[in-house]
């Protein structure tokens, strides 16, 4: 760290000199927001005329940056050099004179969340509530920081409503930055938890969902009685199919027997794809002898559909094959499904295109 040395060097820019050296000690001036000169701050030496080009320093009198000038410390930092690390204590704010800084979440190492550049601020929130830091800063290249101590920071805080507007603007656009940054993650999440419940190819709940749902729905019927049945479907030859008319024409086909599915039922059945060509209906409060016969019509509907590649071409039809249980007062969730699956292979047995209905 190097102490900034006084007195402060006079600029040779006359006009600079003028708009920012010149004003008075109590009033403070308005300057509208000029850029610092290309490289100017990583190579000139630090004055009061300089800091006033600092959008966070903007309007500050002349008192109060020279009060900064004699109190700040300039600080070199290589590249790769961290500056904070998220969860330690910080004492000070600091102000990007040349070279950027990266901002990393924890756990998001390599990807920074923001890089900050010349005129930029750091740190000022731990010094406004007294919070550990949020995330690690890392110098990205070189870079030239002036560093403000907790009681220089107050002191300029009091002293000067420009760098109390200034600080509140910052802390402003980052609550907006902040606050877009959190919707977005709400909107992503909830579109990866959608895509976590549901079938990429057929568009209906999967395997995940169903295992969710089946449980909740055998503990509310544990607790409150009534009847729960399930129907385990599997398409007939499918591998067959899929050989003959390739694995394009067999996607098409798992899309329609699905859309076909939640057609032929009630809004209260509930369907997912099970996994391959096997898919699940799920008929809370009802009693096997109803499943079977919603089992039955969907069996028909499959059989009588008249199946079309997207680009027309006519597809033959497929068949499904149906185990249908329901649940009993000693099985759980493991149970209920085996025994639709025995009696979806029973099916299979005794010829395909059916419906059988599990033993009890
Ligand atoms: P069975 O009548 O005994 O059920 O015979 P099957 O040919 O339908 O049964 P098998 O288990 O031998 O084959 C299932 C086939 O389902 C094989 C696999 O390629 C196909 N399959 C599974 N998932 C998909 C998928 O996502 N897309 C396509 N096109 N085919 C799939
Ligand atoms: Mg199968
Ligand atoms: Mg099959």
């Amino acid at each position: 760290m190097t102490s900034i040395g006084r007195p402060c060097q006079p600029r040779d820019d006359g006009a600079r000199v003028d708009h920012t050296g010149s004003v008075s000690d109590h009033e403070e001036p308005t300057v509208t927001h000029p850029r610092p000169p290309e490289g100017g701050p990583t190579a000139e030496p630090l004055s009061v005329a300089l800091l006033a080009e600092f959008v966070m320093l903007e309007g500050v009198s002349l008192t109060a940056r020279n009060d900064l000038i004699e109190s700040a410390r300039v600080r070199e930092l290589a590249k790769g050099e961290t500056l904070l690390r998220a969860g330690e204590p910080n004492e000070q704010m600091f102000l990007v004179l040349g070279g950027h800084l990266g901002v990393f979440l924890e756990g998001h190492e390599g990807e920074a969340v923001a890089m900050l550049g010349v005129g930029e601020t750091v740190g000022e929130l731990s010094l406004l509530d007294g919070s550990p830091v949020s995330a690690t800063v890392i110098a990205t290249e070189t870079t030239r920081l002036l560093a403000i101590d907790e009681a220089t920071f107050w002191r300029l805080t009091d002293a000067s409503h420009a760098f109390a507007v200034n600080l509140l603007m910052r802390l402003a656009a980052r609550l907006r930055a902040n606050n877009a940054a959190v919707s977005k993650s709400v909107v992503e999440r909830r579109r990866y938890e959608r895509a976590a419940m549901f079938d990429g190819l057929t568009g209906i709940h999967n395997r995940r969902w169903l295992d969710e749902t089946l449980h909740r729905l055998v503990k509310r019927q544990r607790l409150s009685g009534g009847h729960l049945s399930v129907a385990l479907i599997d398409i007939d030859h499918f591998k067959q199919f899929n050989d003959r008319f390739g694995h394009a024409a067999g996607d098409h086909v798992l899309s329609t027997v699905a859309s076909l599915l939640a057609r032929n039922l009630r809004p209260t059945d509930l369907v997912a794809r099970f996994g391959g060509e096997e898919f699940v209906i799920l008929f809370p409060d009802t009693l096997i002898d109803d499943a079977v016969t919603a089992a039955e019509r969907v069996r028909l509907a499959a059989a009588a559909e008249r199946l079309k590649m997207p680009d027309g071409t006519d597809l033959p039809p497929v068949t499904i094959s149906v185990g249908v249980a329901e649940l009993g007062p000693s099985h759980d969730v493991t149970e209920l499904l085996k025994i639709a699956d025995l009696a979806m292979y029973s099916a299979k047995q005794s010829g395909r295109n059916r419906v059988v209905r599990a033993s009890p």
